[in-house]
């Protein structure tokens, strides 16, 4: 049997990070720049307030109190938009919005709220500091500046600033589009009623729902009976489309596991057993002229959770190009005995609580470890890693714990 790491390492090095493209603004989120994005404007672009109020010169209005207001004439009316080139003399007020351009001779601008918002003359009651409430043109970002670094990781605040200095499309890695397919006669899609010896197909929704997690465009392809040539057809359907294909089922020892059957004599996949408790069987490998990478996990829909975990996830972090490829995890300890089997590392789905006083948190499975059950997995948080060599956990031993939750970091 491979152990785990040995695995892992050879689908790692059997894939790169997707080669850069321009894309629209809108699919750039969550990939990583392949660019230092130079800002084409200045940010403001041009002078503006920053309030709705009036526009003054200081000396004007520099004795205006409670009780002693200054009035002056308004001289004009700057909406947001406005393009005219207006001018404030001395001895005047320009109404003026919130983002709209300053007239030229600005010296501050007097919110609305300390004024009687007069539109032919205005009361004024409190007196601005020179540069009050005046947005600089260039105080942001300097046309010319460097706003975003390659390798940034595009977020929402990072595409607010792309469109900002006014850029549509942007130079990437792409998202991975992840085709997952599901095998076996038995499955049949939720919402349909079940017949006899059938289910509902899990897999599927999960590892699309977990690959979408990490920012990938994961399509469920769909079901795929246990016959050759149905396979074969689901599968060249994908090839063109999709930087990693993920099937689950058909993969162990039993008749009628096709995608084993099928691709050990396609090539291009090694089928092998790693020491990992659940999902042993597992292959890895490459389809199609284009040489698509792709898994092929167990069934149970345990194994083929644990085994995304464990060795998709890391690949199709990879495929990103992101450098940190792993779930964040904690160190816990046991808090209960369990055994392990001897000689393969064992995934435990795991809760975590923090006892007041403990020195670590403390790791307990949940329920059962057979790798049918679906509604223990959803109730686990962690996977408690148990090193291949441990047969036998007690209480207070350390585990390492991954942690399962959250957006991909
Ligand atoms: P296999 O690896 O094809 O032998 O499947 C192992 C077990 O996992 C069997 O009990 C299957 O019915 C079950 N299984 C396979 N595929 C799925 C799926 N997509 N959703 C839920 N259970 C599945
Ligand atoms: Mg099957």
């Amino acid at each position: 049997m491979k152990p785990v790491e040995e695995h892992l390492a050879e689908c790692l090095a059997a894939v790169t990070v997707l080669p850069a493209t321009d894309v629209e603004l809108e699919e750039a989120l969550g990939c990583l720049l392949d660019e230092d994005v130079v800002a084409a404007v200045d940010l403001p672009s041009f002078d503006n307030s920053a309030m709705d109020g009036y526009a003054v010169r200081v000396p004007d209005v520099a004795s205006a109190a409670p009780g002693h207001p200054v009035r002056l004439p308004v001289t004009g009316d700057v909406p947001a938009g406005s393009a005219a080139q207006l001018e404030l003399a001395p001895g005047t007020a320009i109404r003026i919005m919130t983002g709209a351009p300053l007239p030229a001779g600005t010296e501050a601008v007097v919110p609305v709220e300390w004024t009687d918002r007069g539109t032919q003359t205005v009361e004024i009651t409190q007196a601005p500091a020179e540069g009050a409430y005046l947005r600089p043109a260039g105080e942001d970002v300097a046309r010319g500046e460097v706003v975003l670094r390659r390798g940034v990781r595009i977020g929402p605040r990072q595409i607010g600033l792309l469109a900002a200095v006014g850029r549509a499309t942007v130079r990437v890695h792409p998202r991975p589009r992840v085709a997952v397919l599901s095998t076996g006669s038995e499955l049949v899609p939720p919402g349909q009623s079940l017949g006899p010896g059938q289910i509902h197909d899990s897999n599927g929704y999960a590892i699309a729902a977990a690959a979408r997690e990490l920012g990938a465009d994961a399509r469920h392809v769909g079901l795929v009976a246990d016959d050759a040539d149905s396979f074969l057809a689901a599968l060249e359907a994908e090839l063109a489309g999709a930087d990693l294909i993920v099937t689950t089922g058909g993969v162990s020892a039993g008749a009628y596991d096709t995608v084993k059957e099928v691709l050990s004599r396609v090539g291009g996949v090694v089928f092998e057993k790693v020491a990992m408790q659940p999902g042993m069987p597992q292959g890895f490998g490459h389809v199609g002229a284009a040489g698509v990478p792709i898994f092929t996990l167990p069934g149970n829909p345990v194994s083929s959770m644990v085994s995304f975990e464990v060795f998709v996830r890391p690949v199709l972090r990879r495929l990103f190009g992101e450098t940190d490829l792993h779930r964040p995890t904690l160190t816990a300890r046991a808090g209960v005995a369990w055994s392990s089997p001897a000689g393969k590392k064992q995934f435990v789905r795991a809760r975590l609580t923090r006892p007041l006083a403990a020195d670590a948190p403390v790791v307990t499975p949940v329920g059962g470890q057979g790798s049918h059950l679906v509604a223990d997995l959803a109730e686990a948080e962690c996977l408690a890693v148990v090193p291949a060599d441990v047969t036998q956990v007690q209480p207070g031993d350390e585990l390492t714990c991954m942690l399962l939750d959250g957006p991909r970091r």
